[in-house]
């Protein structure tokens, strides 16, 4: 049955957390409600009470901080599009966002309503993971930094306590001779949920990858780091040879599973095609400078 919470709509970030620790799980914070919408629709919602934290604007905006930027966990994907210090220092990002939803969505829907969501299928969170990001949460008890590549603990869980809040992300900038990457496999282009979804980053050097990280959603519970396939990369040169041999590691590390979406089969193959096109690029990028 489709109940109907209230909502509280506090002005300020010790009002939210006095809220959280008195109501812990009975009530859920509501950021662009593109996520909860849904769920509430769906009558698969909980909560008897939201929390709008939409008037929070210190959890807003895009901050350079010299080597890493942080992201405020409201920030919107029309935010991250548009601002040229995410399309310079994380590239992957701002085409993450791209591919979200409409532009409807792209205004509403925000970068920490898809890392708290926790779907396997979030679009940024193959990037947050590629790039070793890291969670500011705050709660009365203090603010905490966890690492984006522990959050998760299983299927739409993470480390998050219901008295917690997502304030922001923090990511490190592309350095130089560093590159990333974000690919997805949907049914469409637009509204479509992700078959699979990859993020890279690499630093490189010509052919010679000397660091690189490979990050998947839609192919396990939670988004995950491939890591065999990024030891067999490091310190290699890139060839035919080993592009294929990449091909086939990806294809084995990675157990998804056959949904409504897609067939396991088709989600492995799919991910080592989509490396393979990824680490062609880079050498061709890399032809193209000499
Ligand atoms: C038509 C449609 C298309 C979509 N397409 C895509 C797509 O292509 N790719 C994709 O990844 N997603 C897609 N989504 C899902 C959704 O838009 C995103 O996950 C979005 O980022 C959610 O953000 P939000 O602010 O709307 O979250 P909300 O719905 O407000 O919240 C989502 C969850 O996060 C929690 N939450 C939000 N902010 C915080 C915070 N600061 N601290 C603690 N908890 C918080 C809420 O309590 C809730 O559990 C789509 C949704 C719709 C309806």
């Amino acid at each position: 049955m489709i109940h109907d919470p209230t909502a509280v709509t506090p002005e300020s970030l010790d009002e939210v957390y006095d809220l959280l620790a008195e109501r812990g799980r009975r009530a859920k914070i509501i950021a662009g409600g593109t996520d909860l919408m849904v769920a509430l629709n769906a009558g698969s919602l909980a909560a008897e009470e939201f929390i709008d934290i939409r008037r929070l604007n210190e959890l807003r905006g895009i901050e350079d901080e010299g080597e890493t930027i942080r992201v405020g966990a409201l920030t919107t994907y029309t935010q991250l599009i548009k601002s040229p210090l995410v399309q310079r220092s994380v590239p992957a990002l701002a085409e993450a966002s791209r591919t979200i939803g409409a532009i409807q969505i792209q205004n509403r829907g925000t970068i920490g309503g898809n890392v708290v969501n926790a779907s396997p299928a979030g679009d940024s969170l193959p990037v947050l993971a590629a790039f070793d990001a890291e969670l500011e949460i705050g709660s009365a008890r203090g603010v905490r930094k966890i690492d984006f590549n522990r959050f998760y603990t299983g299927y739409r869980q993470t480390v998050m306590e219901p008295d917690e809040i997502l304030l922001a992300v923090r990511l490190g900038k592309l350095r130089q001779n560093e590159r990333s990457f974000f690919f997805k496999v949907g049914t469409r282009r637009a509204q479509a949920i992700s078959k699979i979804v990859m993020a890279v980053k690499a630093g490189t050097k010509g052919a010679l990858i000397n660091y690189i990280s490979v990050a998947l959603g839609s192919v396990a519970p939670t988004v995950i780091r491939a890591r065999q396939t990024e030891s067999l990369l490091t310190n290699a040169t890139l060839d035919v040879t080993i592009i294929e041999l990449a091909k086939r590691t990806i294809f084995n590390e990675i157990d998804p599973i056959t949904d409504m979406r897609s067939t396991e089969h088709y989600r492995r193959t799919v991910t080592g095609n989509a490396l393979a096109k990824v680490l062609r690029r880079q050498v061709l990028l890399d032809g193209n400078k000499s």
